[in-house]
Parts: C-alpha cells; sequence; structure tokens
C-alpha cells in the first residue's frame, strides 16, 4: 500500500468513523443540528463508500451512480451551510439561493447522458468554492465573537472548511489535469480531507474529553478567583465577574438574577449599564428553573415559552440553560445560560451550568456572612458609642448640676432660717456660672447628635472672616489672657454664620482653658491657594503627639489633660471638625508638647474675594 493509499484509507475511515459517532447521538438526541452533522457525514461515508464499492466489484459504476456521487458532492457545500446556519444564523435568501444551485447543478448532471461538460464542471467547482468560501467567513465571524469553548469549537469548525474549500476546488480542478499531475493533486486533495475530517469532528462533535479540556482553563480560572469574590466592594461586582466566569467557561452568555424575598422578584442587571430587570417565579426559562430548583435547558425557547417568544427573538436568543443558586435550601437566585443557536450547549453542560451555580451560592452566601457581620459590627459599635455617649453626658452634667442643686439647697435653708439676710451673691453667680456650664454642655452634645446626621451647618451667607474673628475676640470676658488678632486683608466666603463663629469661640476658649493666665493667644486670617485660613496659636500645655491624631474625635481628650483641673467632654474639636468639614473645610492641629498648640482651619472661598 502506497502511501497515498494509505492517507486515502486513514480519511475514509475518520469520515465513517465520525459518521458512526454522530448518527446514535441524533437518534438518542434528536435536534436540527445533530440531524444536518448527521446528514453531513453520512453524505460523505456515501460517497466513500461507493468510491470503495466500485473498483472491489471490479465493474466500472453504472451512470445512475456515477450522477449521484457526482450530486452528492455538490450537495455538500449546502449540507455545510445548513450546519453553519445551526451555529450561527445565516439568511433565508441565502439558504435558499443555494439550494436553487444545488437542484439546478442537480438537474444538469443527471438529464445529461455524458460526461458534464468543462463549462458544468467548472460551474460547479466555483458554486462549490463560492459556498464553502461564504461559509468559512460566516464561521470566522462567529468565533470571534465566542468565548472560551465555543470560540475553540468554531476555530476548528472554520479551519475545518477553509480544508474542505480547498479540498472541493482541488477535486473539482483534477477533472481538468492529466497523469501524473492528477495523482500529486488527488494526493494532496486526500490530505486536505483528513485535515478537514478531523478539525469537523472536533468542532461539530468534540467528545466529552475534549470539551472538558477546552472549558477547564476557563473554569480553573474562575475558581481560583471564587475566594475573593465575596470581597469585592460591591453585590454588582461579584456577580459581573460571576457572569464573566460563566461565561467563558460555558462559552455562551451568562446572567445572574439575584432573588428578592421582599418582592418575589429575580433581578437582573443589565450588562454595561446599572440597570435592573425583573423576572417573577416561574416566568421565562430563568424563572421556570429557580421555581421548580432544577436545571431547565430550552433549545428552542420561542416554542417553550411562547408568551415571551418576541422577547427571545428581538434577543436573538435561540438557547437557554437556567440553574437555580441555592445554598443550604435558601434560595439565592438563578444562573442563566445563553447563546443565539442550541448547539454551543451539550448534554454535560446541564452538570456543568448547575456546578457553576452552585459556586455562585457558595461565593454569594459567603459575601452574606460577610455583610451580616459587618452589620453586627456596626450595630455593636452603635451600642457601644451610645453607652459612651450616655456615660460621658451623664459624668459631665453630674458635676455642674451637683454644685447647682446643693447651692441652691445651701441659699434655700439660709433664707428659711434668715429671711431678712440679704442675698448671698456669691452663692447665686456659682449657680449661674454652673447652669451656663450645662446648658454649654447640652448645647455640645445637641450639636453632636446633629452633627452625627449631617445636618450641623445651615444657611450660609458671604461672611467677611477677618471681621468675624474680631469681633469673636472683642466678645471674650476681658481676662488676663492677652488675644491678638491678625488679620492679612479681608477674606470674604459663602459660611453658616453661627457655625463659623462657633468653631472659631470654640478654639479661642480652648486656647485659653489649656494655658497658664498670662498667656498670649494669637489668631491670624488669610487668604492661601484659594483657601479661607485661620490659625488660632497659644502657648500652653500642648498635646501629646501621639494623641494629635485622635483629639477631633468624639469624646476624645488628651492623655495630659486631668479631668479635676480642665471641665470637658471632648466635644468640643469633634464639632469644629464637623463644622469645617460640612463647609468642605479642613482642621487640623500642631502642638509642642508644654510649649503651646496651634490650630489651623482651611476653609473653601467659593465666591470668596479679596476687598482690597
Ligand atoms: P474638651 O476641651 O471639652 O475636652 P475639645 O474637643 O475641645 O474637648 O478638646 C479635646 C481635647 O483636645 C482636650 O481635652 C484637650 O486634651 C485637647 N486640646 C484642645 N485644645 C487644646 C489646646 N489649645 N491646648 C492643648 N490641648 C488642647
Amino acid at each position: 500500500m502506497s502511501a497515498l493509499e494509505l492517507t486515502t484509507a486513514l480519511t475514509h475511515a475518520i469520515y465513517v468513523l465520525v459518521f458512526l459517532l454522530v448518527l446514535p447521538r441524533t437518534l438518542r438526541q434528536f435536534t436540527p443540528a445533530h440531524f444536518d452533522m448527521t446528514l453531513f457525514f453520512g453524505v460523505v461515508a456515501l460517497i466513500i463508500l461507493e468510491s470503495r464499492i466500485m473498483p472491489l466489484l471490479g465493474v466500472a459504476p453504472p451512470a445512475w451512480v456515477s450522477d449521484m456521487v457526482i450530486v452528492l458532492f455538490i450537495s455538500l457545500p449546502y449540507l455545510l451551510l445548513r450546519l453553519v446556519d445551526d451555529f450561527t444564523r445565516v439568511p433565508a435568501v441565502i439558504l435558499r439561493l443555494v439550494e436553487l444551485g444545488l437542484l439546478a447543478f442537480a438537474v444538469v448532471t443527471v438529464a445529461i447522458d455524458a460526461r458534464p461538460s468543462a463549462f458544468v464542471t467548472l460551474g460547479i467547482v466555483a458554486y462549490v468554492a463560492l459556498v464553502s468560501l461564504y461559509c468559512a467567513v460566516r464561521i470566522i465571524r462567529a468565533a470571534h465573537r465566542a468565548l472560551g469553548v465555543t470560540r475553540r469549537r468554531l476555530e476548528a469548525v472554520s479551519l475545518g472548511t477553509i480544508l474542505l474549500g480547498a479540498d472541493l476546488l482541488a477535486m473539482g480542478l483534477m477533472a481538468f489535469l492529466i497523469e501524473p499531475e492528477r495523482t500529486m493533486v488527488d494526493g494532496f486533495t486526500q490530505l486536505l480531507a483528513l485535515g478537514s475530517a478531523v478539525a469537523y469532528y472536533v468542532g461539530f462533535a468534540p467528545p466529552l474529553v475534549l470539551r472538558r479540556a477546552w472549558q477547564a482553563p476557563e473554569l480553573r480560572a474562575l475558581l481560583t478567583r471564587a475566594a475573593q469574590l465575596p470581597r469585592l466592594p460591591t453585590t454588582l461586582d461579584i456577580v459581573r465577574e460571576l457572569e464573566a466566569g460563566a461565561a467563558a467557561s460555558t462559552g455562551s452568555n451568562a446572567r445572574i438574577g439575584l432573588w428578592h424575598e421582599d418582592d418575589l422578584v429575580l433581578r437582573m442587571w443589565e450588562p454595561g449599564t446599572d440597570e435592573l430587570v425583573e423576572v417573577k417565579a416561574g416566568q421565562f426559562i430563568a424563572g421556570r428553573a429557580f421555581e421548580r430548583q432544577a436545571v431547565v435547558y430550552s433549545g428552542d425557547p420561542q416554542k417553550d415559552d411562547p408568551e415571551n417568544a418576541a422577547r427571545y427573538r428581538a434577543a436573538g436568543v435561540g438557547a437557554v440553560l437556567a440553574a437555580p443558586i441555592t445554598a443550604g435550601g435558601r434560595r439565592l437566585g438563578v444562573l442563566v445560560l445563553f447563546a443565539a443557536r442550541p448547539p454551543i450547549f451539550a448534554v454535560s453542560d446541564r452538570e456543568l451550568a448547575q456546578l457553576l451555580a452552585d459556586q455562585a451560592a457558595v461565593i454569594l452566601e459567603s459575601r452574606a456572612l460577610i455583610d451580616h457581620a459587618a452589620r453586627v459590627k456596626a450595630q455593636e459599635e452603635a451600642t457601644r458609642m451610645k453607652e459612651d455617649f450616655v456615660s460621658a453626658a451623664a459624668h459631665d452634667l453630674k458635676t455642674p448640676l451637683t454644685t447647682v442643686v446643693a447651692q441652691a439647697e445651701f441659699l434655700e435653708r439660709k433664707a428659711l432660717r434668715d429671711p431678712s439676710a440679704p442675698p448671698d451673691v456669691p452663692g447665686l453667680r456659682r449657680i449661674v456660672r454652673e447652669s451656663k456650664r450645662l446648658a454649654a454642655l447640652v448645647t455640645d452634645l445637641l450639636d453632636a447628635s446633629r452633627l452625627e446626621q449631617g445636618r450641623l451647618v445651615g444657611e450660609r451667607e458671604p461672611v467677611d472672616l477677618g471681621a468675624l474673628v474680631s469681633e469673636v475676640v472683642a466678645r471674650q470676658h476681658p481676662g488676663a489672657h492677652v488675644c491678638e488678632v491678625d488679620v492679612r486683608g479681608a477674606v470674604v466666603g459663602t459660611y453658616d454664620r453661627r457655625r463659623i463663629e462657633q468653631l472659631v469661640q470654640n478654639l479661642v476658649e480652648n486656647a485659653k482653658k489649656y494655658s497658664p493666665d498670662s498667656a498670649r493667644v494669637r489668631l491670624a486670617v488669610w487668604q492661601q491657594d484659594g483657601e479661607a485660613r485661620i490659625t488660632v496659636r497659644d502657648e500652653g500645655i500642648g498635646i501629646p503627639a501621639s494623641d494629635l491624631p485622635t483629639i477631633f474625635e468624639r469624646f476624645a481628650r488628651a492623655s495630659n489633660v486631668d479631668d479635676r483641673k480642665f471641665h470637658g467632654m471632648g466635644l468640643g474639636l469633634y464639632i469644629c471638625r464637623g463644622i469645617a468639614e460640612e463647609h468642605g473645610g479642613r482642621i487640623w492641629a500642631e502642638s509642642e508638647l508644654g510649649k503651646g498648640t496651634t490650630f489651623h482651619v482651611a476653609l473653601p472661598l467659593r465666591e470668596g474675594r479679596r476687598l482690597n
């Protein structure tokens, strides 16, 4: 047996084997794609059979047999086109044209008794080449758009089509050749046929092992990423990653619908947008899979779900595979895989879909647990803060209140004992002073709670900060402290005047409170880099560097502050920061322990301008 004969025999064997493999598949599960595949390989097997049997019989084939072989040969590109149509839509007009061509050539072949003329042969060759080329282009374009396993299958099919096209062309041209070129080209055609046989087999009917091997890389990539997915910032990010992974693993499109128990709907995100589509349980193929809690496959959704046929048609969905996403009895949602044409899915993809849905369930459930843990922690934190707040507030209110009550009782007893005695002015003053402190504390508490709701700053108006700071300083009790204000040009911005006054007043009072009586407090107001700037500088006790980062927090007090010596609740700076930030500004402090502290405030100028 020569090398050429061996190649021929091998090619023939492979084509017949593929036919024998696809035939039972079609009998088991009849789909248009399976049927067309069987037809295609069946016709090839018939041509092969004829070429093998006739030489064995030792007789020249009768005319009708030769005619039949030619007709079968011409029908191959048409059958291929039908297969292409199963995978990616071919316009009906093209199908009809190719059918017409087939019919015309078949009639001519059967009608003419003699061997077809060179003209007819050329026509047949051109027809075959053109249709094959069209098929190849369609398949290559579809492969380009496809993902994962589908892409690889379509690539194999396009390779097969290119080889088959070249093969058919060479076979047609052989009619015009004489020996020895004829035998050479014959050898070449056998090789092409062998290549296309293998490529078609892997493309159209890949064995399970190959399908799995092609799915494996994408699936592995998804599973490797799975551990990190629950930690993505939002559930939408997780869903998008899962959808991309499922699409790549199955070579189809994927969408995840999340179940919302309150509204009894599945919500799916439209890709590329934040828009949500709602699907009820039982509605669409997806809703059915969710309702039945089982994988549902439809190779013809328009027929299986006639109510929504128009929707499937409009979206170009020709096959749907949906699997419920359920974790430990908790129904979380549904995974929907869909494609334009049914042969994208194999029977074995049902298990893959369920596996992907189960994986999605684990990831979504982990996310729910993380969210739950975060909520519990936030609740605990809120409770702890409330408790801190109540105890700090109670503690701070108690001291002045005790003084007020004790002083008032003392004055009462004194008045009862000696009603004619003159009023105890220092005692009354102490009551007034402590009551004012109480009122200030209560105001701070109310402001802190307003700040919590982000509504501390109210209506804004143009404010000249230089004038405002000077007024605040002028209103201070003339104490032992020396307050200096340095206004470097008028700085005007749009602020809540009352709150900015409160901010400056807080800083000035702190500066006085935390520094010796004779010390100086210096304030400055200027404009820098498009911002209004205020500083309050003192020569007081300073703040330890380790406390600087926290002093603006609620109830925070520095470690060098003795509660008995310096009254305070640790709310002043917290409120100052709230005022600055609600205005879109910043506040920070610099300090040297024992030497003094400088508080810096930067506020946006908005419509601000320098007046001079
Ligand atoms: P309070 O003065 O009621 O404690 P604040 O929120 O106004 O609360 O201040 C928080 C803490 O920051 C103070 O307890 C103190 O330790 C520190 N602090 C604030 N201003 C000064 C300052 N000018 N000098 C030194 N320490 C200060």
